[in-house]
């Protein structure tokens, strides 16, 4: 540019610039935006399954409550020739794409997958979210809210626990704390104050924490299964039938459910469920058109990964664009 530019063109040239930067922005976001889908993608994208392949749709690592590394975990079900996989820790929707990158490196085929805390009736469901679009917001900023209210929540046990002559944690102690992921905390929390002679004895270090306060924190599952159907997800009720402070599903209760929430499937077979349980949520997923699914809920090499046959999950599969012939 020089001095002899009028007014009119160096307006021009300024818009001119605005819009060169402003494409490019655009074209960077297209192209990040377009990286990630295409590592989303390329793991099972075109994929065909034997119906005897191995798979395991429920998987948890070190970024929830996990004690498997992602690389130990993957390296695991690589060595053991797994099919399909998904990795599910707890409201973690902001890892999917390096999930799938490190199973890329290592050809092993991994789902978009999350577990998100809900609560139903007033108890808490888990519920698997497979196939979300990682640039779609209303997931993240669901699981974002989670991770917000169980912080807020620890704080609260360690203040009540003070105010008890608890002295604890101390400074140092309460942020590596909080620096968890959510779904470990409680966890560490116990863990903690078993180390510094605490709650080993009558009452619990469980019963001291909930009586300081404790509570799961989590989102309403009809917003759940809103935001993870408008992020392109299907959702399937975790263990339906497992108990152990979750809403134990019979047929009558499911019926309740998917009057107010649309889910789209069951996890029917899961360690925990007895066979009569697996016959009852799978007739019932068959009558209702719901889709089915199998985990294993694994979260450490003292509770291995198990090998479902794929056609256990077919309806599901497909709906996901994976082929099983
Ligand atoms: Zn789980």
């Amino acid at each position: 540019m020089n001095g002899s530019w009028t007014c009119g063109e160096l307006a021009a040239w300024g818009t001119f610039r605005k819009r060169k930067w402003k494409s490019f922005d655009i074209h960077r976001v297209e192209m990040r935006t377009l990286w990630k889908k295409k590592i989303l993608e390329a793991s099972t994208r075109h994929l065909v399954l034997a119906p005897d392949a191995a798979i395991d749709l429920q998987l948890h690592t070190t970024f929830s409550d996990g004690t498997w590394t992602p690389e130990q975990l993957i390296d695991y079900l690589v060595r053991e020739q797994f099919g399909l996989v998904a990795i599910t820790d707890h409201d973690r929707v902001d890892i999917a794409t390096v999930l799938q990158q490190l199973a890329a490196e290592k050809q092993l085929p991994l789902l978009a997958a999350v577990e998100m805390s809900t609560s139903w009736s007033g108890e808490l469901t888990d519920v698997l979210c497979y196939g979300f679009d990682p640039e779609k917001t209303a997931l993240p900023e669901l699981a974002r809210d989670i991770v917000r209210r169980q912080r807020e929540n620890t704080r609260e046990i360690c203040e009540n626990l003070r105010k008890i002559g608890i002295s604890f944690p101390n400074l140092h102690e309460l942020d590596a704390l909080l620096a968890k992921p959510s779904a470990q905390q409680p966890h560490e929390l116990v863990a903690l104050l078993k180390r510094l002679g605490y709650g080993t004895g009558e009452p619990s270090a469980g019963t001291l924490i909930t009586d300081a306060g404790f509570l799961w924190a989590t989102n309403d599952l009809a917003t759940v299964v809103d935001a993870a159907h408008r992020s392109g997800a299907v959702c399937l009720i975790a263990h339906p039938g497992r108990g152990e402070g979750y809403t134990c599903y019979d047929a009558h209760l499911l019926d309740e459910l998917q009057s107010q929430v649309p889910i789209d499937g069951l996890e029917v077979y899961y360690p925990a469920h007895t066979l009569e349980q697996i016959a009852m949520y799978r007739e019932y997923a068959k009558t209702h058109r719901l889709l089915t699914s199998s985990g294993s809920d694994s979260h450490g090499p003292e509770k291995k990964p198990i090998k479902y046959r794929a056609e256990l999950s077919r309806s599901l599969l497909e709906r996901l664009g994976i082929q099983i012939s």
